[in-house]
């Protein structure tokens, strides 16, 4: 639902060729993705979330995954309440929980990310301040689900990966569904990093059956201290081997068209690797 940096695209105020661009590729809302079958999940709650929502048409949440708390990934929070607050299907019936603030929309998050949702939006989790538009969101950190135990919501079964953004640390997220014939599917949506841990390479490999999509972040050429560039996108995607690999935090430094040319001739004949753009639907 959106492939852009932190800005967005166009930047405001911008007259560059990629901010006057008539290619609608280039119109990029900042990052989130929504799975959704056979579960609904929203991927990050950015400032456009709202429009998001509406652009794709998001009827209903069963739960919502947050990579980490910078605010182009968190702080379109509030709008979920409109799905807090319509709905009674509790996915989870026997889920362990850290969360004391009791049901509400599952909303999944490393520990500090969710030290940060209860500071940012504290009038949330504040008894004294009843009534009004106030989202009722369940807390629960990821910590406690892995390969062995993954967050299970009608049949797709969901594996925090944990990355590395600078030095903080955040979540990717493994989505895997078991067909009928038995084999696995999956796609791994891993932004923002600009580190993949061994160990996060591993869990992928060993628990994906096949990747059909990896979603990476790869903000441009040049390097960044807390995202990857396109080349260092590309090596962690070749550790991984999915059948299609998209690029996703993209800034104004390249238009669509440029980049996609651009990550095929780096990437060469051994990775199919495209820049995504908003309102792709990927299929596992
Ligand atoms: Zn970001
Ligand atoms: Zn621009
Ligand atoms: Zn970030």
């Amino acid at each position: 639902m959106g492939t852009g940096t932190s800005h967005g695209i166009p930047v405001i105020g911008c007259t560059c060729k990629v901010c006057t661009s008539k290619d609608s590729h280039d119109v990029r809302y900042r990052c989130s993705a929504y799975l959704c079958e056979p579960a609904s999940i929203v991927i990050d709650t950015g400032p456009e979330f709202r429009m998001q929502a509406l652009k794709f048409g998001i009827k209903s949440i069963d739960a919502v995954l947050i990579t980490h708390s910078h605010a182009d990934h968190l702080n379109g929070l509030d709008d979920i309440r409109v799905f807090s607050h319509t709905e009674s299907v509790d996915p989870f019936p026997s889920k362990k929980t850290c969360a004391t603030e009791g049901r509400g929309k599952p909303v999944f998050a490393n520990s500090n990310t969710i030290a940060d949702i209860k500071n940012r939006f504290d009038y949330v989790f504040t008894p004294v301040k009843e009534g009004g538009g106030k989202p009722k969101l369940d807390l629960i950190d990821c910590g406690m689900y892995g390969a062995s135990n993954p967050i299970l919501i009608k049949g797709i079964e969901i594996v925090p990966v944990p990355l590395l953004h600078g030095t903080l640390h955040d979540s990717g997220w493994l989505l895997t569904e078991k067909k009928s014939d038995g084999s696995r599917h999956s796609i791994a949506y891993l932004t923002d990093c600009s580190s993949v841990p061994e160990e996060s390479v591993r869990l992928i490999n060993e628990n994906a059956g096949c990747l059909d999509h990896l979603v990476i972040d790869g903000l441009r050429v040049k390097p960044h201290s807390t995202h990857f560039s396109f080349e260092q996108a590309i090596d962690v995607a070749k550790k991984l081997s999915p059948e299609r690999t998209w690029l996703t935090h993209l800034t104004h430094d390249m238009s669509h068209q440029d980049v996609s040319d651009y990550v095929k001739k780096i990437a060469g004949d051994s990775l199919a690797v495209s820049p995504a753009y908003d309102g792709l639907v990927l299929e596992a």
